[in-house]
């Protein structure tokens, strides 16, 4: 995942995204071609393949795309019905639902203010999970400082770059304020927008920065 890096010179910065291929689209794939019957490295015939139903709204249209492979077809229903994400809350709110929260790994970096006051006030358990969690990745990705590629500064799941348990979640400072200017501090306390899902990942870096009014 991308994660906010304070470098050795104190300067902010995000690492590479890896998550949502690295945890969500190679595993996909791997179930896929398993349900088939063709697992990896065997090819898979042409005209054999899954349909994958894509929840992607009207505001998103730009998001749905094409599968990259042969043996999955994409499929995208909200815009077949035209529906807009403001159709898919009314709906909710019909069956009793209108609190379901944006998709998203429970650590995500992306979460605004709001989302980490919501797991630390309603579940303890997961927010004790993020808080370890966050304290596990400051000296980077294991693996990576195992294979020599060492992390030169601190990571974060918090944009203050401030360890989860102290970072200043309970509102936007008006330092914030000033540095980002009022649409950029909204999403601070908001989040991103957008729902993440394998085929539509909230981490695509240009989406982020200018969400966050970051430089990489
Ligand atoms: S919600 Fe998306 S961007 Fe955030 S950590 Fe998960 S896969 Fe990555």
């Amino acid at each position: 995942m991308p994660l906010y890096i304070l470098n050795k010179d104190g300067r902010p910065g995000m690492t590479r995204r890896q998550c949502t291929g690295e945890y969500k689209v190679k595993p996909i794939k791997k179930k896929v071609r398993g349900l088939l019957g063709y697992p990896y490295p065997a090819r898979v015939p042409k005209g054999v393949f899954v349909e994958q139903w894509i929840g992607i709204s009207t505001d998103e249209f730009h998001r749905a795309k094409d599968a990259d492979v042969q043996y999955m077809r994409n499929v995208h229903p909200l815009i077949e019905m035209n529906w807009s994400r403001s159709d898919c809350v009314d709906y909710l709110s019909s069956l009793g639902l209108a609190d379901t929260p944006k998709s998203s790994c429970l650590g995500c970096p992306f979460h605004g203010n709001a989302q980490w006051r919501h797991i630390r006030d309603n579940s303890p358990t997961e927010w004790e999970d993020v808080v370890e969690f966050d304290a596990a990745i400051r000296k980077g990705n294991a693996r990576a400082n195992a294979t020599g590629n060492v992390l030169l500064g601190e990571a974060f799941l918090h944009r203050s770059r401030v360890p989860l348990d102290q970072a200043p979640i309970d509102h936007v400072t008006a330092a914030e304020r000033a540095a980002l200017g009022e649409e950029a501090a909204a999403e601070l306390e908001q989040g991103v927008v957008n729902g993440c899902s394998p085929w539509t990942c909230r981490s695509e870096v240009e989406a982020v920065q200018a969400d966050f009014g970051l430089t990489a």
